[in-house]
Parts: structure tokens; sequence; C-alpha cells
């Protein structure tokens, strides 16, 4: 008999919790500071960005925040998502390994952001917020707090990193058709992008420019929060959802993982895949090895500092403790946009700093040939940024090849590549290069 290769839970295995891992960790996470007094935020300087509820998740002691039933309500649109073996993908590589994926692409925007998208427009529309407005970089994002607004009757505007505006009209175009605002960034409709334009009139933007433009947008207008899509604690605790439910479905295919991977970018995804095993291996002694991957040229977690640093580049934000190349560091322009952040999520910076989790950086051509080799075995065409984690999970598959050990991995498929289609033609026509620069 053929081996299963499909771990479906049923809809009403949905996660009732999501899982905080901050109570968890020996060593308490350093709070952000204010960036003029050097203090530990107050939440009131929060609550002028977010509403009243994300800020007490940003410092929540709980081990679990009960999930709201409006927000269950919306996540059964697309989850408990599948979990599948990747028994094509093992024999492709000859490996003894088994290999198993959690799939977020089968959400409405092909990626895991609308989890915490739902929560967030959630959390706004019973605050009394009239509109959210947030950056996005190739438009994963953007999309998934443009679909999430559209569901709460929130009005969205989205400040889009302007290389990705010009070259990906079809998120551009997602985004509009759930009834969002999209701005290319930099843009005239704020100081700061006034600024930049007169310093770098042909400058193709940055997540960091986008974020200083959407948190001008909100200060200047009353009604309107600031939503951020990665990075903070808010944002990993909601993405929990994933790793909760393989968990369950691991157990359900009679495996217990070895390696967790996810790929990295703010940290969000990996976060939701990798916390709640995180948490095992704390409190129940487990030897998972866990691992961030991010891309060779934006390698915050390998080679950044960890120091306290802003997370936008006009230095608006409070300062984080974080795995950082510094705020004012321009990404090289690859396809990966989702992964071109100059710093890490502080707490899955912690986790590295403590042991808990290892990083590896990957150069963008391995990535997409990894993308093409899953793609062919497997079927689905991966985001790229998820890519960069498969190609971690065939480097480990290869080594268990040559050590002839038959070790389990699961890795996070972040979403799919169904919209970065283009990234695809620059890698098959020849012209991608490692360094971000198509030929
Ligand atoms: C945005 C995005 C990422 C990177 O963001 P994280 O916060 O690091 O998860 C990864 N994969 C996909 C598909 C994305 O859209």
């Amino acid at each position: 008999m053929s081996q299963p290769i499909q771990f479906p839970l049923p809809a009403s295995e949905l996660p009732t919790h999501w899982s905080n891992l901050l109570p968890d960790f020996p060593e308490p996470l350093p709070p952000p500071l204010h960036p003029g007094t050097g203090e530990p935020v107050t939440p009131d300087l929060m609550e002028a960005l977010f509403p009243a509820t994300l800020v007490a998740q940003e410092m929540c002691g709980d081990e679990t925040v009960e999930i709201p039933q409006e927000v269950r309500d919306v996540y059964s649109l697309y989850r408990p998502t599948p979990l599948l073996r990747a028994v094509r993908l093992e024999k492709a590589l000859n490996t003894p390994a088994h290999i198993y994926y959690k799939y977020e692409g089968v959400s409405p925007v092909g990626s895991h952001k609308p989890n915490t998208a739902i929560p967030q427009a959630y959390y706004n529309k019973i605050a009394g917020t009239k509109r959210l407005a947030s950056e996005t970089g190739a438009g994963q994002w953007g999309s998934s707090l443009a679909f999430a607004c559209s569901l709460f009757g929130l009005e969205c505007t989205i400040y889009m990193v302007k290389i990705s505006f010009q070259q990906k009209p079809y998120r551009k175009l997602l985004m509009q058709t759930y009834g969002a605002e999209v701005h290319g960034s930099p843009s005239l409709r704020t100081e700061f992008g006034r600024k930049v334009l007169a310093d770098h009139p042909d400058s193709h933007g940055s997540l960091g420019i986008a974020i200083s433009e959407a948190i001008e947008d909100q200060a200047t207008h009353p009604g309107t929060k600031y939503s951020l899509g990665s990075v903070l604690n808010h944002v990993c605790l909601h993405q929990t959802v994933i790793g909760q439910e393989t968990i369950k479905q691991m157990e359900m295919a009679g495996e217990e993982p070895d390696i967790v991977i996810g790929c990295s970018g703010g940290g969000s995804n990996f976060a939701g895949i990798a916390f709640p095993f995180v948490r095992k291996k704390i409190r129940e002694g487990r030897r998972y090895r866990i691992i961030a991957v991010e891309p060779a040229s934006c390698p915050s977690l390998t080679q950044g500092e960890l120091r306290y640093d802003f997370g936008d580049t006009a230095m608006t934000t409070p300062l984080m403790m974080m795995h950082t190349l510094g705020h004012d560091f321009m990404p090289p322009s690859i396809h990966a946009g989702g992964l071109r952040y100059h710093g890490m999520s502080p707490m899955v910076s912690h986790c590295l700093k403590l042991g808990l989790i290892e990083a590896a950086a990957v150069p963008q051509l391995k990535v997409f040939e990894a993308a093409v080799q899953f793609a062919r075995s497997e079927g689905i065409v991966p985001a790229p940024e998820s890519a960069h984690g498969i190609a971690t999970v065939i480097d480990e598959a290869v080594r268990c090849r040559e050590e002839g050990r038959k070790e389990v991995i699961v890795f996070n498929l972040s979403g799919n590549g169904l919209l970065d289609l283009a990234a695809y033609d620059s890698f098959l026509s020849g012209k991608m290069m490692d360094s971000g620069d198509d030929a």
C-alpha cells in the first residue's frame, strides 16, 4: 500500500488559543526603548500606533491567548492548513530522510500573512479604528491586510516599495480588488517620502522607507492606526497557529521531527512554525534542530549585530533589541521581496542568542534551483521567500543521504509563487544573479 501523504486536521481542531513564548524564555526579552529617553517604552506610546489589545499582547506574560470567535470564523476560510509529506522530493533526492511541509499558501492571498492580518483588523475594528495604514514589500502583506480590512469593513492604505509597485502589478491589483488604496514608496504623500525623493529622485524604495511613510500617515490622520506584518511579538504570537497545527499533524503522521525549518525575513512565519516547537524544547527537553533561513544578500541573523536599532529608516519606531544590518541598510533587489528587511524579530533574535535555534543564509540562485526542483517533484510553485527554506531542507536531506541517517524534517511552505512568476522568468532565462540585479 502506498504511504499516506496528507494529514488533514478536521475543522474542529482549529486552534482556540495562540501560544505565547514570551514567558518561557529562561532570560527575559530586552524591552523596546523610547528613542528619545532610552527608557523602556510605555504602553501609551505604542497605543498611538496600535489598539490597546495588540499592545497588551506585545508585552503579554500569559502562556496562551484566546483567539476571538470572530477571528476563528475567518481563519476557518482556509485553516487548518494542510501538512503533506514530500515523498516525490525525497525520491528525487534519493534520501532516507522524511520530509514534511506545512502549506500556508492555501490562504486567499497565498501566504501565511493573513494569520495576523485578520486579528489585527478585528482588534482595530472593535477599538473604533476607521482606517489602517501599512507598508508592503513585494505585496504579500499589503494584500493580506487589504483582504482582512475588507472583511471587517475598514479602509486600508498601503505604501508599496516602489520597485515592486512597478514590477509586480498583480499584487497591486489584488490589493485594489480588496478595496485598498496603494501608493508607490517613496511617495509624495508624506514629508519623509518627499525628502527621500528630493535626495534620490530614482529611489527604488525599501521596507524601512515604506514603514516610515505609513507611520507618518498614521500620525497625521485621526481615526487611522498603523499595522505591521512581521517582526513584532504580537505578530509572532498570531502566527503560532501554524506550529500548533503542525505538532498535531506530525502526531497523525506518527513521527517526531528532528529538524524544523522556516525562511526568515522579519521572522514571523518562522516564529509561527518554530515557537510551539521551541516551547517543547524548553519545557520538555526535546532536542529539535530549528533553523531560520535568510538570503545571503540580506543576512541579519547570520551577519548582523545583535543590538538596539530602529525598525524604520526615518528612526521613528522604538528601538528594538534585534539582529540588524543597520536601519539605513539598503538591501539588494533580490526577488524574495518579503525577505528584504534590515532587522529581525526581537523574539527570533533572542531565540538565536539563547541557542534555541540556528540560522543559515542561502544565495539567490541556489534558492531558485531548490524552488524549481520542488515544483517539479511536488507540483507547488513556492514563493521565492519560502524557497529559501527549501534550499536548506535539500541540504539537510542530502546530508542525511551521505550520512545514511533517517531524520525527519518539517518545514513551513509559507506561500505559493503564482504571483512571482516574473522572478521565475528571470531564473529560467538565465538573467538572475546572486547579487540581486538581473543581468
Ligand atoms: C512576507 C513573507 C515572508 C517573510 O516574512 P516573515 O515575517 O519572515 O515570515 C516569507 N514567506 C512569504 C510567502 C511571505 O509572503
